[in-house]
C-alpha cells in the first residue's frame, strides 16, 4: 500500500493530505517508499539543531539537577502528546510529528532569557525570535544536502512554522488542524511537565498546587479511581491526570464538532474558520495553571539569578563578536556580507548550546579580561 492509498484508508477528509501538498521550494522526485511529511520529519530528526535541543535548557538548567526536562524531552513529549491527540481526531501525524520536532529548534541559549538578551541586541536590526530563527535555520544555516541549502521541507510545514511567527496569521483562515494541534500539545505537555519538574526542584508545595483549579481536579480524579496513593507515586500520578484532562477536553468537544462538519478538505476547515481548543471549563482552568507557573516558578529568584547572568554572558559576548568577527566559525563569517555582522552573529550564538555558550564566554571573554 503506498502513502496516498493509507491516508485514503486512515485520515479523516478534513485532515492534509500528502497528496495536495503544495511541495518543496526546489523540486524533488517523489522517495520511494516515504511520503513528503515523513521525508520532513527525517530532515529535522537529522539536523544539528534538533541534536542541539538536548544540550539547550527548557525551564531549568543543568545545574539545577538532572531529573528535569532539556527542550528536547519537552519537544518528544510534545510530539508524542500530538500524535496520540492527531491518531483520535483522523488527522495527518506525520505532518503533526514533524511540525512538533521542529517547533522549539530555534531556540537560543537559556529559553526565554537567552531570546530577550538576543532580541535586545537586534533591537535596531529586526530584532530575534526563536520561531523566527527556527525558518533561518531549515531554510538557510542546516546545511546538508548537496542540491539546496537548508532542509527543503515542505510548504506546509513552514507555513505552519511561520504561524508561529505571527500567531495573527498571515490569511484570514486558521492554520490547518495539524498546525492548531502542535500548538494545543505544546502547552499540553509543558502545563504538566513543569509541575512536575517544579515539584521535584522544591519550587512548588503540593498544598499550593492543589489550590489551582485544574491541579484540584486531577486529585478529585485520582481520588474517585484510587482509594490509596503511596505517596511517592503521588506526583507522577498528579502529571499523568493533568495531560489526560487536557487531552480529553480538546477530544470530547472537538471529535464531536469534527464529525458532523462535513468539511470535505483542509482547505475547507480552515475556510469554516474552525479553532481546535479544549472545552471552556478546562480552557480557564489551563489559564490559571499557566498563571500560576509563571508567578510561582517561571519568576522564581533562582531562575531570574539564572535568567540576569545568562542574559549578561550572552549580550556581552554578542558585543565582543560584532568587534571580533574572526572568532565566528568560517559559515557565519561568510554570512556577514548577505545578511549583515550583528545577524550573523545572532545566527551563530543563537544556535549555541548553553554548555557551549558558557565554554565560549570562558574561551573569549572570561579570560581575557
Ligand atoms: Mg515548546
Amino acid at each position: 500500500m503506498d502513502v496516498s492509498q493509507r491516508e485514503s484508508w486512515l485520515l479523516a477528509r478534513y485532515a492534509m493530505f500528502s497528496r495536495d501538498t503544495a511541495g518543496r521550494k526546489h523540486a524533488e522526485p517523489e522517495h520511494a517508499y516515504r511520503g513528503p511529511y515523513q521525508r520532513d520529519r527525517d530532515r529535522v530528526l537529522h539536523s544539528a539543531a534538533f541534536r542541539r535541543l538536548s544540550g539547550k535548557m527548557q525551564v531549568f538548567t543543568g545545574e539545577m539537577g538532572d531529573y528535569h526536562r532539556t527542550r528536547l524531552t519537552h519537544t518528544m513529549e510534545v510530539a508524542s502528546v500530538a500524535r496520540t491527540m492527531a491518531r483520535v481526531m483522523r488527522l495527518n501525524e506525520d505532518l503533526v510529528e514533524t511540525l512538533a520536532l521542529l517547533h522549539d529548534i530555534g531556540h537560543p541559549p537559556f529559553g526565554h532569557a537567552g531570546e530577550d538578551a538576543l532580541a535586545e541586541c537586534l533591537a535596531d536590526d529586526g530584532g530575534f525570535s526563536h520561531n523566527h530563527f527556527a525558518l533561518t535555520l531549515v531554510e538557510d544555516l542546516e546545511d546538508r544536502y548537496p542540491q539546496f541549502p537548508g532542509l527543503n521541507l515542505s510548504q506546509e510545514v513552514l507555513d505552519g512554522q511561520k504561524t508561529r511567527t505571527d500567531k495573527t496569521g498571515t490569511t484570514d483562515w486558521p492554520p490547518l488542524l495539524e498546525v492548531q494541534l502542535v500548538d494545543l500539545a505544546d502547552s499540553i505537555a509543558y502545563n504538566a511537565h513543569d509541575v512536575d519538574d517544579a515539584m521535584v526542584l522544591g519550587l512548588v508545595q503540593p498544598g499550593d498546587l492543589l489550590e489551582v483549579p485544574l491541579a484540584n481536579r486531577a486529585a478529585r480524579h485520582l481520588a474517585r479511581k484510587h482509594k490509596e496513593i503511596p505517596e511517592n507515586r503521588r506526583r507522577q500520578a498528579l502529571v499523568r491526570e493533568l495531560i489526560d484532562i487536557q487531552v480529553g477536553a480538546v477530544l470530547t468537544k472537538c471529535l464531536p464538532e469534527l464529525s458532523k462538519s462535513g468539511w470535505n478538505s483542509a482547505d475547507e476547515a480552515r475556510r469554516a474558520g474552525y479553532c481546535l481548543t479544549p472545552s471552556a471549563d478546562i480552557a480557564a482552568e489551563k489559564r490559571v495553571l499557566e498563571e500560576f507557573l509563571y508567578d510561582s516558578v517561571y519568576r522564581h529568584a533562582n531562575l531570574l539569578e539564572v535568567r540576569r547572568r545568562a542574559q549578561q554572558q550572552l549580550t556581552e559576548m554578542f558585543e565582543y563578536l560584532v568587534r571580533h568577527p574572526n572568532f565566528l566559525s568560517p559559515p557565519y563569517r561568510a554570512r556577514i556580507e548577505e545578511v549583515g555582522i550583528r545577524r550573523a552573529v545572532a545566527d551563530y550564538v543563537g544556535g549555541m548550546t548553553d554548555r557551549f555558550c558558557y565554554q565560549r564566554y570562558d574561551e573569549l571573554i572570561a579570560q581575557s579580561s
